[in-house]
């Protein structure tokens, strides 16, 4: 049984959340700090793997979730001529699987509301970087926190804390490409069960993804995301809107209605996303957790999921040992397999959708439906979206 531990964690998103859930359950003393005076969800909607949702589960919060979001049965994806790309159902896998359409504040709302201390977390800290004593943090107005016994950094994609070591990083390059995102009423919109997409190319990408309710209001609700070079996802405005609405209008048309409430480029959270590698999430008493250790693409749709298995795994391998340096190094080889696989498989499948090689898209668009009919290569495409496949060999 571990001890009772001083242990901070910084960033409150997915992984922050879950973390301190779990850290909580334990009976260790947290510290939770996040730079936002008022924490709360960024972007849109999200799909989440029947991986993400067995670790809900384990929290007690799988039926909370199941209410607020939408079952996704189906991903379906044509190119501008209407010919099939993608189309993977879940129950190919196993009968009962399915992924979960989810908003950000219905996930946010849910894990904050089971943390009995988040009237406690401190709010509006900047945490910028770690005392030279290794125990202490330090925040942008030059407040001292601490000392810690374990520091949990989940300060996501852009962390600041992982600038601190950078020996222990292996990349951290921005990709070229990002999206814009918002949430569309899904009142009108008939696929309830099924993400859709459509690619213009590899250079345009639009999709729409059923998320179920939002935490503030009733009704349905649809991710839409439409994916654009980074440079004019950071100068997106009146006129990109205009542009993005045109393109909408030429490959999909059936879209167009429900975009009639989004008369301003404001309406649109722009989104910009890293590769991420760290030689090891461990240094000193520091882990990495979620997007601070290992921000991809979101192509696959794992990001979620992911963040909440790093908290699982790490309060697992607290539990094992009471000595936190071999916890830490438990927790590294309990992670190390599953992440490598993603990281991996993100970076080179990003360009067939989001690039500026137009011949990759001719080739994507002959072979990969082709290619996931066949009975080996479909399982594994499916253990790959659910967010089960661990090692290249199994
Ligand atoms: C367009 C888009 C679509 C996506 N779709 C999916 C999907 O379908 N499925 C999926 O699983 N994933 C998806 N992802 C990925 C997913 O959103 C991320 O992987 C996930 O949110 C990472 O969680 P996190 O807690 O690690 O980081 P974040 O959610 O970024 O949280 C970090 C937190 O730390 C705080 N913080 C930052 N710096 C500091 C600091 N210095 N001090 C204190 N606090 C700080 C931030 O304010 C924030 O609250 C998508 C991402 C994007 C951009």
């Amino acid at each position: 049984m571990q001890d009772r531990l001083r242990i901070a964690i910084v960033g409150y998103g997915a992984a922050g959340q879950a973390a301190a859930l779990f850290l909580s359950a334990q009976g260790h003393a947290l510290s939770v700090y996040e730079q936002a005076a008022a924490p709360g969800p960024v972007g849109a909607g999200f799909l989440l793997q029947p991986t993400g949702l067995g670790v809900l589960a384990r929290l007690g919060l799988h039926d909370q979730v199941l209410a607020q979001g939408q079952r996704i049965e189906r991903l379906h994806g044509v190119n501008r001529h209407g010919r099939r790309v993608m189309d993977m159902c879940y129950a190919d896998h196993a009968s009962a699987c399915f992924g979960l359409g989810l908003t950000r504040g219905s996930l946010f709302t849910v894990l904050r509301d089971a943390y009995r201390d988040a009237p406690r977390i401190h709010t509006g800290v900047c945490i910028e970087a770690l005392s030279e004593d290794g125990e202490h943090l330090r925040d942008s107005q030059g407040g001292v926190h601490g000392p810690f016994d374990l520091i949990v950094v989940a300060d996501g994609a852009h962390s600041r804390l992982r600038q601190g070591v950078s020996q222990q990083v292996r990349r951290q390059a921005m990709y070229r490409w990002g999206a814009l995102w918002c949430l569309l009423p899904a009142e009108q919109w008939p696929h309830r069960t099924e993400l859709r997409q459509r690619y213009g190319g590899t250079r345009e990408m639009i999709g729409l993804l059923p998320v179920g309710q939002r935490a503030d209001r009733g009704g349905h609700w649809l991710t839409f995301y439409f994916s654009l070079p980074g440079e004019q996802v950071d100068a997106f405005d009146a006129a990109g809107l205009a542009r993005l609405q045109e393109r909408v209008a030429a490959l999909w048309p059936e879209a167009v209605p429900l975009l009639d409430g989004i008369t301003s480029p404001d309406q649109l959270h722009r989104a910009r996303y890293r590769d991420v590698v760290l030689r090891s999430p461990v240094h000193g008493r520091m882990v990495f957790l979620g997007d601070a250790a290992h921000a991809m693409s979101p192509q696959l749709g794992q990001g979620v999921n992911m963040a909440l298995l790093d908290a699982e795994a790490l309060a697992d391998a607290l539990a094992a040992t009471p000595q936190v340096d071999v916890a830490l190094q438990d927790y590294r080889r309990r992670r190390r397999d599953h992440l490598a696989v993603y990281q991996w498989m993100s970076r080179w499948l990003t360009p067939l959708f989001q690039s500026d090689h137009d011949g990759l898209a001719r080739l994507r668009d002959v072979a990969f439906h082709p290619l996931s009919r066949l009975p080996l290569a479909r399982g594994q495409m499916l253990k790959i979206l659910m967010g089960t496949k661990k090692a290249w060999w199994r």
